[in-house]
């Protein structure tokens, strides 16, 4: 067996970039085989390398590309069903159910990873209120595990190592097959409706009242608007489409969604473009354009905006962005938010991506981040030095309120706030030690948090 291909690498922020051996399994025994010789100390599994950080690197080490893709799908059309590899991406699940009138239940606010990475993370889209995170619609997948076995995991089978793999960043095996509840839907559209929000109060307060209403809620917010301003938001809202509100047009075709050229991003661009001043102009116009509104969208313009740009995440430069997404409990949210927003908005270094959701109830896997209250995520070009300390900050209001860092969103977290965060580490630990107790599976993201190493 090849050695693996030293290659640079990095997650979506684009920071840390780490050189890592990369090996590319053309089939499952290959992949047994790259595992049993263990040429490195150990591996982790790569999806599309859309988490932000360094939870799909391993420096020096080795990683292990996407197993399998789209082209193994089954949808049972009846139950709705679907049967595919690990490496097929949401893109390609939707591009295939869709048509045929299936959608996906829960999605994150984009669709170009892989189904692996999406339970590695244990994702939640923007109905995590109503129906939590993707383990809602998830029957099972076949894992395989460090010995060299396949385990079905399910609810009902394996299902400590079912529970421990979602949220478990890859640290259990690699996942190879997936069953998927899809859901059926009667359009591919949704009506979303905008409210502009004076204030934190004033989202905080409709979130509360009128989420309820919708299946899909997140809030734009700018958090770069100071004094009486200070987490003005524009309130984003949506209930899938019945046929009767498409327009007469469309109702002939109501699970087409019209094609788009997709621009790109192709160069790195100067560090130097976002700045307090462009962004605060940013922000500015971006609320002004935002009226209260009613329309009927398309599932791609209403959950992938960003995915309508190739490469957007080069807009930061080349020493790339960490996004910072935390989760307050219901009880704590609102003075722990406005403790956040205070110390973000004082330094003026976040970007104009920033987005508040209502989470609710979190679900039995021991690393899975949501819990019931309010998540708020955004990104900061990485500026250095001044921003890991305000991100340290940050860190220190959220262990005061409750709250904790999500893990596929990280590349900075500390030991010592990590095991502060996650109450249930050694629950994990435990899995781990079970399944894997020569630490097969490791991550960079794992050495520097400490989790499940020397196990
Ligand atoms: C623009 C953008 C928007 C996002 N929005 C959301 C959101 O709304 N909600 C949300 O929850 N997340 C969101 N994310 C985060 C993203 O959904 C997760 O980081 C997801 O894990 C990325 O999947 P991936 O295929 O790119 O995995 P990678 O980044 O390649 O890997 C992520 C983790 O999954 C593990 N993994 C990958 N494949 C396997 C496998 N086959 N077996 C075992 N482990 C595996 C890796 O080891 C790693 O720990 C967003 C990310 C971006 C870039």
């Amino acid at each position: 067996m090849a050695p693996g291909e030293a290659t640079d690498l990095a997650g979506w922020g684009n920071f840390p970039v780490e050189n890592c051996n990369i090996y590319r399994p053309e089939g499952l025994d290959e992949l047994r085989s790259i595992l049993a010789q263990r040429r490195e100390p150990d591996f982790i599994s790569r999806g599309q390398g859309r988490s932000y950080g360094d939870a799909a690197l391993n420096a020096q080490r080795g990683v292990i590309l996407a197993y399998g893709s789209g082209e193994r799908m089954h949808l049972d059309s009846a139950s709705g069903t679907l049967e595919c590899l690990a490496g097929t991406t949401l893109a390609e699940i939707l591009d295939y159910a869709v048509p045929r009138g299936y959608s996906l239940g829960i999605t994150p606010g984009t669709k170009r990873i892989s189904l692996g990475g999406a339970i590695a993370a244990d994702v939640h889209g923007k109905n995590h209120h109503k129906e939590g995170t993707i383990s809602h619609q998830l029957l099972g997948f076949s894992l395989l595990t460090a010995d060299g076995n396949i385990l079905d995991c399910s609810r009902e089978e394996n299902s400590e190592l079912f529970w421990a793999t979602l949220g478990g960043m890859g640290l259990t095996g690699v996942i190879l097959g997936v069953r998927l509840a899809l859901q059926a839907s009667s359009t591919a559209y949704v009506t979303s409706s905008n409210e502009r929000c004076r204030d934190l109060d004033d989202v905080l307060t409709r979130m509360e009242e009128g989420d309820r209403q919708y299946d899909y809620a997140v809030a734009w917010i700018d958090c770069l608007a100071k004094g009486r301003a200070l987490g003005r938001s524009i309130l984003m809202r949506a209930n899938p489409a019945a046929l009767e509100d498409l327009p007469p047009s469309r109702r002939s075709l109501p699970h087409h969604v019209p094609s788009r050229v997709r621009p790109s991003v192709p160069l790195f661009l100067p560090g130097w473009l976002l700045n307090p001043w462009s962004m605060r102009a940013f922000n500015a116009a971006f609320y002004a354009a935002h009226r209260n509104q009613r329309q009927t969208l398309d599932f791609d313009r209403y959950f992938y905006a960003l995915d309508r740009i190739e490469h957007w995440n080069r807009v930061y430069g080349r020493r790339g962005a960490l996004q910072y997404q935390v989760v307050l409990p219901q009880s704590r949210a609102r003075e722990g938010l406005v403790a956040l927003l205070e110390r973000i908005v004082d330094t003026g270094l976040a970007s104009f991506l920033a987005v508040l959701k209502t989470t609710g109830p979190a679900n039995p896997a021991p690393l899975s981040f949501p819990i019931e209250g309010v998540s708020l995520a955004l990104d900061f070009p990485n500026t250095g030095t001044g921003l890991f300390s305000l991100l340290e900050d940050l860190d220190a209001v959220t262990l005061a309120h409750g709250g904790r860092v999500y893990l596929a969103k990280d590349s900075r977290l500390s030991q010592e706030n990590f095991r502060a965060m996650y109450p249930r580490i050694e629950e994990f630990n435990a899995v781990k030690a079970r399944y894997d107790p020569e630490g097969l599976f490791s991550s960079s993201l794992a050495r520097r948090i400490g989790l499940a190493v020397n196990s």
